[in-house]
């Protein structure tokens, strides 16, 4: 079974897909690695980039092509200015040369060099791509990777290299952890930094939660202050300023902080809440839409759920303890969501979106219903409902861009987790009928009965239904 740490849930990336964006960068950049580690670098004439499947379906709306472009042009996604995205493509577009790993330049084609193969589907992973080096000598290198869900990448015939870290408390299911709480008399979260010393230090752990934290709150802000429409064709018109506008009346702030803190200092109604938290998920999507900075979180498609509940955690809630209760709510999030990834799936094209939304919702229910005083096993139950009114879910964005019905469908994750933690809190877990194992297995068995129509390969659904600058009624 995988060991997966709480910052492989949590990456800093660039949106707006973790399987189609992120994924294919890391699986450039994991190439270039390996076309160098035997000297053979110097010798590259020339790559190219085979995109197989669900990446080749939706690459163009998910900007598989353009993280390829840039990962081989030596960007990295962490550290990229998000507004260097754009004109460094367009220089590689009309060039045709790019800087291979940034030491080189080599020319490059987008249109001839990065290849869609529509109606082709390796077996391993719908996310398949194959990257090839052509060597000025003639020979040549190629390897394929594959792209399985929230920015993870598996390279061909090496699967599941994490099998051999060694945790004080390995989990592989909810009983595990379950089991580990009770023997130990710990919280989740407590079970999970245990486990996360084994990779880092206390205070990196501490702070590089915090730091993702950062990330995700600049990513609302960003978001609630930028206007405009969406790009990729569709027309779609960004709604979170206007809305925070109109929530906050023309009260004065000047930065995130005097924002947050007028927001907290609000005496809001139920009413508002709910749009503050619609607000906060539609500025993380609608960032992410626009190739801005996001936290992969445990997808980018799904990325505005969890800061939208952290945020509803953080400005509404008098348990909120600061840095604490956030480092509390990221560790049990995570391991919730690698509970999902080791029992089922969180690509939506192995699953649907149940897999995206679905398991960020669970994610971000099980973390507030331990920040609100929740015990381990409330916790389980609350991701396990969570899940329960997400099985099935398909995915069918419309012209394979991650904007409708992604955008508003994390406000809906945010809200049934917001629901699903309070029906936690007040039950008694003992007396569910449900288990979180059951669930995922459950998730796992309906995502291997979906017709491939609804994995990310916008040939059903609402994709069928709504064609690009047609919208039909
Ligand atoms: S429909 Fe769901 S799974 Fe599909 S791209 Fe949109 S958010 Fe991701």
């Amino acid at each position: 079974m995988e060991r997966i740490s709480v910052f492989d849930i949590f990456k800093i990336g660039i949106g707006p897909s973790s399987s189609h964006t992120m994924g294919p960068w890391r699986a450039a950049q994991r190439f270039l690695r390996e076309v160098g580690r035997d000297g053979a670098f110097d010798h590259v004439a020339s790559v190219q980039v085979d995109l197989y499947g669900s990446l080749a379906k939706t690459g163009a709306g998910h900007g598989t092509d353009l993280a390829v472009i840039l990962g081989l042009n030596g960007d990295d996604p962490v550290t990229i200015p998000v507004e260097q995205v754009q004109p460094t493509l367009e220089h590689i577009r009309q060039t045709k040369t790019l800087n291979l790993a940034g030491q080189k330049i080599i020319p490059f084609d987008p249109e001839q060099d990065v290849i869609f193969l529509y109606h082709e589907i390796l077996p391993y992973h719908a996310n398949g791509l194959t990257f090839r080096a052509f060597f000025r000598n003639g020979a040549g290198f190629s390897q394929t990777y594959y792209s399985v869900g929230g920015g993870f990448v598996e390279k061909e015939g090496e699967h599941n290299l994490s099998a051999s870290v060694t945790l004080p408390f390995p989990v592989d299911n909810g009983a595990d952890l379950a089991r580990w709480c009770r023997e130990e008399g710990k919280s989740i979260d407590e079970i999970v930094f245990q486990n996360e010393r084994t990779w880092r230090f206390p205070e990196d752990i501490r702070r590089g939660l915090i730091d993702i934290w950062a990330v995700m709150q600049q990513c609302v802000y960003k978001g609630c202050h930028t206007d405009g429409v969406l790009p990729g064709g569709l027309d779609v018109s960004r709604r979170a300023k206007a809305l925070n506008i109109k929530l906050l009346s023309g009260q004065p702030y000047e930065n995130l902080e005097t924002w947050q803190e007028l927001i907290r200092q609000g005496n809001w109604s139920f009413q508002l809440i709910l749009k503050w938290v619609s607000c906060f998920a539609l500025a993380v999507n609608e960032e992410n839409a626009a190739f801005g900075r996001v936290v992969t979180a445990s997808t980018n498609g799904a990325a505005g759920v969890i800061p939208a509940v952290m945020m509803y955690y953080a400005c509404f809630c008098p348990e909120f303890t600061g840095d604490d209760g956030i480092i509390k709510f990221m560790l049990t999030a995570g391991e919730i969501g690698s509970l999902f990834k080791k029992g089922a799936t969180i690509s939506a094209a192995m699953g649907g979106c149940q897999a995206e939304i679905g398991v960020s919702s669970a994610m971000a229910v099980g973390a507030l219903t331990a920040c609100l005083g929740g015990t381990a096993a409330q916790v389980m139950m609350a991701s396990e409902i969570a899940m329960e009114h997400h099985l099935g879910m398909t995915c069918d964005p419309i012209g394979g861009l991650v904007q409708i019905p992604c955008i508003e469908r994390n406000t809906m994750g945010a809200i049934k987790a917001i629901t699903a933690a309070q029906i936690a809190l007040e039950s008694d877990p003992t007396k569910a009928k449900v288990s979180l194992d059951a669930v995922i297995k459950t998730m796992k068995e309906t995502a291997e009965d979906m017709n491939h129509k609804y994995k990310e390969t916008a040939d059903g659904g609402l994709a069928v239904q709504v064609t690009l600058g047609l919208v039909e009624c």
